[in-house]
């Protein structure tokens, strides 16, 4: 009998590998991180990347998806500090005759935004929106508990945005529909292009779109506090090159892409055994330290915590298809969070912070600061006067934050055709590695990206059920 200093070593610490770990913890194994940044939570941190005192989202920065994570709600992580802002619009879509659409927690309000076409398309998905996500949010094929859920899920989901909008009837609904859908980073044309967008706006109404108090740091303490309090122990500054580097241990869980297990992993992988996995498209992201609050035309996008620029569903689907043919869009969609707007701790007294980011091809090398700040003007006139100091994050910064992020892209992998829901390959036990002790459990692996951590929690699941 071989002896290990280890249950399982999990190789990042992202929301992915800290939900692993934990999940592994939580049945009784000793369990170790090993994080290769100082600062452990991945794509959940927070810095100052401006000016002293403004507090900014490295990564991720709005979270439907953790506020409505299945895990999430099952651990303390509220004991250990983690508080949910909920600004008072959850996402405003500004448009070109001065007004805005908005999305709201609530299923009514939204309603009478943007009109009866929004309750047709998502009434029938709200009432029983957490079934739905424990079902959605999991390796597939699988049966679903809630059946009739399932299936008005998959007929939405199924669709190309594009369709789904016009079959809300109402231009306005289907502009906030679009800039929400856009969050696939796919051509909004192209079948199941919809599912990211429905499963976002389903959780938007189960649980808001909100921020985390103090920042998205916040998410990743929890996390670790919890580990901790669990006897699970996490090392920074480890950064793993080979398998010869880890301490012994039944099992070993990556917080990777498949092309960093790969180089890691060497040729304890059969050769090509992830040759079929894409990444997908590239973001470039832009952090602001404002000197006061975004002048934005449209009321509500002062109250709003997430803003979507882009105008019209049309315009948006042109800038998203064009990103998806290897073009760099001339007028970009532009995804902004003003996180000050709800939390006063992210910056001084009457400061701000802005967070944008819009999307682009893979390892592009183009500069998206000039349409980025375009279309901040188109909806937001006079505010490059509020602009104390910027940081510029193209994709190679991007993946210089976090080595995940290969030629900037921030969702582990292209999430659309069979690769949406078969990924990193397909197989029935999707986390587990064609290699013997190794998983994979970063967004690389069902259900994707965001900050929910369900990637890890299955991952960990398959570990437990060929390690009993
Ligand atoms: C700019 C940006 C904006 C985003 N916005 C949002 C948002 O608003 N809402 C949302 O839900 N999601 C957002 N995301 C996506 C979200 O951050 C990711 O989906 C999520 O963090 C994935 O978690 P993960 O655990 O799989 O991987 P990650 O969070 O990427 O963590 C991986 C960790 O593994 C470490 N690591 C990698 N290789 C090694 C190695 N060899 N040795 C040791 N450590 C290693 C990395 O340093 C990192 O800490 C955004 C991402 C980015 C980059």
């Amino acid at each position: 009998m071989p002896s290990y200093d280890y249950d399982a070593v999990v190789v990042g610490s992202g929301p992915n590998g800290l939900a692993a770990a934990i999940t592994l913890a939580e049945a009784g194994r000793s369990v170790i991180v090993l994080e290769g940044d100082a600062t452990p939570g991945g794509g959940t941190r927070t810095a100052e990347l401006t000016l002293p005192g403004f507090r900014h989202d490295v990564c991720s920065a709005i979270h439907p998806m953790g506020a409505a994570s299945p895990l999430f709600d099952r651990l303390p992580l509220a004991s250990h500090g983690l508080d949910w802002v909920h600004p008072e619009v959850a996402v405003a879509h500004p448009l070109d005759d001065g007004t805005a659409v908005t999305l709201h927690r609530s299923l009514d309000e939204t309603v009478v935004s943007v009109g009866h076409g929004w309750r047709r398309v998502f009434g029938p998905l709200v009432g029983g929106g957490r079934d739905l996500l424990d079902d959605v949010l999991r390796p597939q094929p699988h049966r679903p508990a809630h059946p009739l859920g399932f299936v008005r899920f998959g007929a939405r989901a199924a669709s190309p945005a594009v369709g789904l909008g016009r079959a809300m009837g109402d231009e306005r609904a289907a502009a906030l529909w679009a800039g929400i859908a856009a969050h696939a980073i796919t051509s909004l044309s192209i079948p199941l292009s919809s599912a990211a967008g429905v499963v976002m706006t389903v959780a938007g109404h189960v649980g808001g779109w909100p921020m985390a108090r103090g920042g998205s740091g916040a998410i990743g303490d929890a996390l670790v506090a919890h580990l901790r309090s669990l006897g699970g122990t996490i090392e920074c500054n480890r950064p793993v090159r080979s398998l010869d580097e880890l301490p012994a241990a039944r099992a070993v869980v990556f917080d990777t892409t498949p092309w960093q297990l790969v180089q890691i992993a060497g040729d304890r992988l059969p050769p090509g055994s992830y040759r079929h996995f894409r990444h997908g498209s590239a973001s470039f992201k832009i952090d602001y330290a404002l000197d006061g609050p975004m002048p934005w035309t449209a009321e509500p996008c002062r109250r709003a915590g997430t803003i979507h620029l882009g105008g019209t569903a049309r315009e948006i689907a042109v800038a998203e298809h064009d990103v998806y043919r290897g073009r760099v869009p001339a007028r970009p969609m532009v995804l902004v969070a003003q996180q000050s707007v709800a939390d006063d701790s992210r910056a001084p007294a009457g400061k701000h912070t802005l967070w944008a980011y819009c999307h682009l091809p893979f390892g592009s090398t183009a500069d998206m600061t000039e349409p980025i700040e375009a279309q901040l003007d188109r909806f937001a006139p006079g505010w490059r006067e509020l602009v104390l100091a910027r940081t510029v994050s193209p994709p190679s910064a991007i993946e210089g934050h976090n080595p995940n992020a290969i030629g900037g892209d921030i969702a582990g992998g292209a999430s659309d055709r069979l690769q949406l829901v078969f990924r990193p390959r397909i197989s029935l036990d999707p986390h587990r590695t064609p290699a013997e002790h190794l998983w994979l459990c970063s967004s690389s692996t069902p259900p994707g990206a965001g900050v929910h951590g369900m990637c890890g929690y299955w991952a960990a699941q398959s570990v437990l059920k060929h390690q009993p």
